[in-house]
């Protein structure tokens, strides 16, 4: 039986509120740290657990930590990333609806292992239900408590406020989000200084992602080695995948970092196989800014090795037969579906949310659309095929943030995989056009020149 660790009770009626979820062992990290061990302690055992950021990059948490300057009567700040806005990742909005106490909890121990205290959670302004939600569950931590002044007697302070921000995908970004918090339009910033350094209003702060922050709670419980006991290599603990697309189970599941990808998607633990019987295609294992996989190149690695669940695996081969673990967000194809046009929705999505500081962003992410949707649409020539890769190539490495890799990863990857698909968008339009919308092509534009 997989173990769980974030997502255990998360069946039980009421765990949002207070009173259930203390009852069902809630906030005993927050009493071990805090009358049994230093902020030196609590970060140690964040090393030991090995535990990566759980927000895309999988850097390691307790490093990160290390990095903020030692306390010197500067204010400090740890804010959580809740921004979560990559198309097919939804894991943390389920922990935060679900479990919102988990997260304030995990905010409580990390805030003193990092001596902040004052810390946010600034969430998409999408999710405001779910802003309600924590809203409340902040509310009852301090009536209980487990916020404000001299916590458990300790002497630490905290105060924890929750922010919206205003819909956009590239405030995940830390320094764009930092940025935002300030009140300003989120641009991100140029690192260094990076925000150990200098970050909410130029003070030392730490960014983590609402997973990675849970997490910090069962390892305090547990302490750092039995988590890493779990998973594989440098693949540690539990991991939330978003899991959607032509799948028969779609939903978020805890996975301990050790299953095959062959197992997540056909077993009925999981995702349950491919719907309605279909071939599998492809599948973008970590959320849309991850390089796509072919079907030949999902369960297995290149080397012919099974491919898991873990940070190393997935990205086996590198770019050219591997991807990235992400987000989390899973996201499985049948053999129906297109992969020039899901391309080209990716990339409006980028086009869409760059924030224009850079020309190989800004216009190349357009460039890049226009080109994918005349090819969609049955006006593409096949040099367009090459211009794509082009273009790609020049946006990726030289942007300020990672919206640009983000955007030019994707195109890369399909092109690379699936080129004959792009040829067959050019020769045959009128085909391409009756399987996606069952239409015949109309040359009703003048197409877009790049
Ligand atoms: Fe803005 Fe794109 Fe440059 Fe990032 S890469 S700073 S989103 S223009």
């Amino acid at each position: 039986m997989a173990r769980k660790l974030l997502l255990e009770n998360a069946h039980i009626e009421g765990i949002n509120t207070y009173d259930v979820y203390r009852k069902n062992g809630g906030y005993r990290s927050v009493e071990k740290a805090l009358k049994s061990m230093s902020p030196e302690d609590v970060v140690e055992e964040v090393k030991k657990s090995g535990l990566r950021g759980r927000g895309g990059a999988g850097f390691p948490t307790g490093m990160k930590w290390s990095f903020i300057a030692k306390p010197d009567g500067v204010p400090r700040h740890l804010l959580c990333n809740a921004d979560e806005s990559e198309p097919g990742t939804f894991k943390d909005r389920y922990l935060m609806e679900k479990i919102p106490h988990l997260l304030i909890e995990g905010m409580i121990v990390s805030s003193f292992a990092l001596g902040a205290n004052h810390s946010y959670i600034y969430i998409r302004g999408e999710y405001m239900y779910v802003l309600r939600i924590l809203e409340k569950a902040i509310a009852e931590a301090y009536a209980n408590g487990w916020l404000g002044k001299n916590i458990l007697g300790s002497g630490f302070d905290l105060d924890l406020s929750v922010s919206p921000g205003a819909g956009a995908y590239i405030c995940g970004e830390e320094t764009a989000l930092i940025e935002s918090l300030e009140g300003k339009r989120g641009n991100p910033r140029m690192k260094p200084p990076f925000p150990a350094v200098k970050g909410l209003w130029q003070r030392p702060t730490v960014v983590n992602n609402v997973e990675t922050i849970a997490a910090v709670v069962p390892i305090v419980n547990e302490g750092g080695d039995e988590y890493a006991k779990i998973g594989i290599g440098r693949s540690t603990g539990t991991k939330l995948i978003s899991a959607g697309g032509n799948i028969n189970r779609p939903g978020v599941y805890e996975i301990e970092m050790n299953i095959t990808v062959e197992e997540f998607i056909y077993s009925d633990t999981y995702c349950g196989g491919i719907k309605n019987g279909k071939k599998l295609k492809a599948c973008v294992p970590g959320g849309s800014s991850v390089p796509i996989l072919p079907h030949y190149l999902v369960c297995k690695t290149a080397a012919g090795q099974d491919r898991l669940m873990t940070y190393e695996s997935l990205a086996d081969g590198g770019f050219a037969t591997g991807s990235m673990l992400g987000s989390g967000g899973f996201i499985v194809y049948d053999e129906d579906q297109c992969i020039v046009r899901n391309t080209w929705n990716f990339t409006r999505f980028y086009h869409h949310e760059s924030c224009g500081q850079c020309s190989p962003c800004r216009e190349g992410t357009g460039w890049m659309e226009k080109v994918l949707h005349r090819l969609e649409y049955g006006h593409g020539k096949m040099e367009d095929i090459d211009l794509l890769w082009d273009i790609q190539r020049k946006i990726e490495g030289n942007t300020i943030c990672p919206l640009g890799d983000a955007a030019a990863w994707p195109v890369a990857a399909a092109i690379r995989h699936f080129r004959e698909e792009f040829e067959w968008h050019v020769n045959e339009p009128k085909a391409c056009m009756e399987r996606n919308y069952g239409l015949v092509a109309e040359k009703t534009f003048e197409p877009a020149t790049a």
